[in-house]
């Protein structure tokens, strides 16, 4: 069962490196890496999980979420299993720390993906859920039938790649949200075996490769909450993202195995938000919490709401035809245009 990868180094006769991501897991006969979706079968690394999903469903963009990259249209989701992190705060761990043994998954062919999101009417398919840099051979043949059709990409992802394998599939991803897990390399490795510099660095490879890019940051309390590493964060949005860049600073609560730690109040919330646009980032979100307003993009000039919404809707749209705030006519960096959705999907 499986694909043979696309990303693997042979190292001896029999022993494979995968490159996907970072981790670079050498892989003896019979094992598996670190992921458990590469699998070494007689010298030959398959990729398990391709075509194999864990869900299927039809998201509104701003669930992604993205802000500003087509808003209002709805994304075909698609996942499958594993994860190259061990995060344990993890939403999705149903789905990201388990394996095809012990989760249902049905195969689907990217073709078929493809169809899917146009019988759905979806401007684009997202790679989501669980990692879906993993499961890169799927991604890029998926992504590669959904351009054709015109059907726009979508990558969720914790941007723990390799530049190379990136580079092998940037051109078919239209759009990115990037989940910062905090902003020091400490953090990284104590609570998701992983590498902050390399996620930084394939943030700002798809940027500059004309990926419309968001970023997310969960913020937990007495663990990445601190002001500094926000503005230390903020800091560097702007300096290698651009302050353009929108950013979503989501609230916590306890899931997973961070049953013991509280919800992020709001005020911390609140005041990462200001921190983040003292340092120049014009777009600064906060998920998960439904007042205030901090769902909404303000115009980073008059102070005034261009795009409003409730949760993943739109309820007010204040921009003209070019995209210039209504009130003051500034130009905002929205891909796309507002688009709307038909109100039932069935799967
Ligand atoms: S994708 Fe999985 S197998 Fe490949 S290097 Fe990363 S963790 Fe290892």
């Amino acid at each position: 069962m499986g694909m043979e990868s696309r990303f693997v180094e042979k190292l001896t006769e029999d022993t494979v490196r995968c490159t996907i991501c970072p981790r670079m897991c050498t892989v003896k006969p019979g094992g598996k890496g670190f992921c458990g979706t590469k699998e070494n079968v007689d010298g030959k690394l398959l990729s398990l999980t391709y075509g194999q999903l864990s869900a299927l469903a039809v998201d509104p963009i701003e669930k992604k979420p993205l802000a500003h990259f087509h808003p209002g249209s709805m994304s075909l989701s698609v996942s499958s299993v594993g994860c190259s992190f061990t995060c344990p705060w993890c939403q999705n761990y149903h789905m990201s720390m388990s394996n095809l043994e012990q989760s249902r998954t049905r195969f689907m062919h990217p073709e078929e993906v493809v169809k899917a999101a146009m019988a759905q009417e979806c401007a684009s398919v997202s790679y989501t859920y669980n990692e879906p840099l993993i499961n890169l051979n799927f991604v890029e043949d998926t992504a590669r039938f959904a351009h054709e059709s015109e059907i726009k990409n979508v990558l969720v992802t914790n941007g723990y790649v390799s530049i190379p394998a990136l580079e092998r599939v940037v051109d078919v991803i239209d759009a990115a949200n990037v989940d910062w897990k905090a902003f020091n390399q400490e953090f990284y490795r104590k609570y998701c075996s992983g590498e902050l510099q390399s996620v930084l660095d394939a943030t700002e490879h798809m940027k500059q490769n004309g990926v419309h890019v968001e970023v997310t940051f969960l913020v937990i309390p007495e663990t990445n909450d601190s002001p500094d590493e926000t503005r230390e964060m903020a800091r560097y949005i702007v300096e290698h993202l651009g302050p353009e860049t929108p950013l979503h600073l989501s609230r916590f609560f306890p899931m997973y195995k961070f049953q013991h730690v509280p919800p992020t109040p709001v005020e911390t919330l609140v005041r990462a938000r200001e921190i983040a646009m003292e340092e120049g980032v014009r777009y600064v979100f906060v998920g998960n919490v439904r007042s205030g307003g901090y769902e909404d993009t303000v115009c980073h000039v008059c102070g005034k709401p261009v795009i409003s919404r409730s949760g993943y809707t739109i309820t007010g749209w204040y921009l003209d035809e070019e995209k210039r705030c209504v009130h003051c006519g500034s130009q905002i960096p929205v891909v796309g245009r507002r688009e709307f959705h038909r109100e039932n999907y069935v799967l």
